[in-house]
């Protein structure tokens, strides 16, 4: 038995993790010691887990655990009975650990070692996807059980991150595809694809759900009994981006309902990662050094006109080899947030900000206007929950920052409630004898142990 391991803390009653921030600001700010730290609200995934029920009832999700593994995201939604995608051997072992049944996981990567191909088939993992003959031919010999979920490319041109160069395959392959696996005796339940991460464009969504249907077809005729659509992931995690999560979920419902109708009998579901968690996540810099540079193009006699010459450079203790590995890999443009609420007559500076490390590619943001600021002050960066954490390294010797896990007691019961109304998943499957988040009915008292709560 593994007891996955988490503090946490209780909000009090009034307090939201806005106020958990600043409190730590404030303790923080007592000493010298003033490191980069998060703010993580769990109760803002419940949300989100309520908002993808209401908004897209016909579909479950499973959790896209690449996108952040941290054990307490995982245990909240383990508890709240997602599924999970999971791309690699760590990332199958890290969510069975927390008694989670093979039947709620989805081994989703397309071009898999065929070691963990066979650790998944010894693991009771079945689903998995593929999108090759080779990767067929690899199944075949190692894991005769699999339920397979062909992928399919998608039109990810208008998505942040393009993922359909790498994965999926051509329509016009997907009938050789089929009888390949006819030939070779495998399983081919259903179809999945990706738009691509950070899609802007819900049409993408609805022409990939009428190609599932066109694949469908083709492995019904070849006497497959299809009955899974994987939607992928690609959903909106904050309010800031291009498209609300409801406006793509308007498109994709009719869709479902046209081309994969309720009595068709298909399970549909999907592989969520930034949805869930990027907003739960609010990361707390502070500034370490600062510079003050004299513009030299503008022209002095425009003083007296206000334009201030001067730009500043602030330094920040954590960066693009941390936290805000975001910004390389997840072409994310991130923007603080003053801590100090600037003076309705504050001068404000066109300023850069920049990561600790020796490296002049650790640069956070090119330009913005901020007011003049002072070393030991403190910025905030909000949405950071998404393809940070999970990518960050310590490169040049700065540690990751500590992250302060919070939950409204309110919400914690709900989530509490929503495991005791049951998981899909028969009891005698779950190898946690208490999981730590997944406290039933009898245990709604916090344990005392294994996850530590302070009420703050
Ligand atoms: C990364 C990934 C996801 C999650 O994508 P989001 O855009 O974060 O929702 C889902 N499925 C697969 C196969 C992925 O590679």
């Amino acid at each position: 038995m593994n007891t996955a391991e988490f503090d946490f803390s209780f909000l009090e009653e009034g307090f939201s993790a806005k106020d958990i921030v600043e409190q730590k600001i404030n303790e923080s700010s007592m000493t010298d010691d003033r490191d980069a730290f998060y703010v993580c609200d769990l109760g803002d995934v419940l949300k989100k887990h309520l908002r993808w029920a209401r908004a897209l009832p016909r579909v479950s999700p499973f959790y896209a655990v690449k996108c952040n593994d941290s054990q307490a995201v995982l245990m909240t939604l383990a508890s709240l009975g997602t599924g999970f995608d999971c791309a690699s051997k760590t990332e199958i072992q890290l969510v069975q650990s927390l008694g989670v049944d093979p039947s709620r996981i989805i081994y989703a990567n397309p071009c898999k070692q065929v070691s963990q191909i066979k650790y998944a088939s010894t693991h009771g993992v079945q689903m998995m996807t593929f999108d090759s003959e080779m990767e067929l031919m690899k199944v075949a010999r190692c894991h005769n059980n699999a339920k397979l979920v062909l992928r399919i490319a998608t039109d990810d041109s208008k998505a942040v991150c393009r993922l359909s160069i790498k994965f999926g395959a051509q329509l016009k392959a997907c009938r050789g595809l089929l009888e390949k696996a006819k030939e070779l005796g495998l399983d081919v339940i259903g179809v999945s694809f990706h738009v691509g991460s950070g899609c802007t464009d819900s049409a993408a969504f609805k022409q990939a759900i009428a190609d599932a249907r066109c694949v469908f077809d083709m492995g019904l005729v070849l006497g497959f009994c299809m009955n899974l659509l994987d939607i992928g992931g690609g959903f909106p995690g904050s309010e800031d981006a291009d498209i609300k999560f409801e406006e793509i979920t308007a498109v994709i419902n009719p869709a479902l309902d046209k081309y994969f109708p309720v009595d068709s009998g298909v399970r549909i579901i999907a592989e969520p990662g930034r949805f869930y968690v990027a907003s739960a996540y609010t990361l707390v810099v502070n500034i370490i050094a600062k510079k003050v540079l004299i513009d030299d193009d503008s022209a002095s006699d425009e003083e007296d006109e206000g334009v201030i010459d001067r730009s500043l450079m602030y330094y920040v203790n954590d960066g693009v080899y941390g936290s805000f590995n975001c910004i390389l890999y997840d072409h994310a443009h991130c923007l603080p947030t003053l801590h100090k609420k600037p003076k309705p007559d504050e001068a404000m500076y066109r300023c850069s900000i920049w990561g600790p490390t020796c490296d002049g590619l650790d640069r956070i943001v090119e330009q913005c206007n901020l007011p003049d600021m002072h070393v030991g002050d403190w910025l905030l960066f909000e949405n950071m929950g998404a393809y940070t954490v999970a990518a960050s390294s310590t490169f040049n010797g700065f540690q990751k920052p500590d992250i302060h896990y919070v939950i409204s007691r309110p919400a914690w019961q709900h989530v509490q409630q929503i495991y005791a109304q049951g998981l899909p998943v028969p009891a005698e499957s779950c190898t946690l004898d208490v999981p730590a988040c997944c406290g039933r009915e009898k245990n709604l008292e916090i344990p005392s142990k294994s996850p530590q709560a302070h009420v703050v």
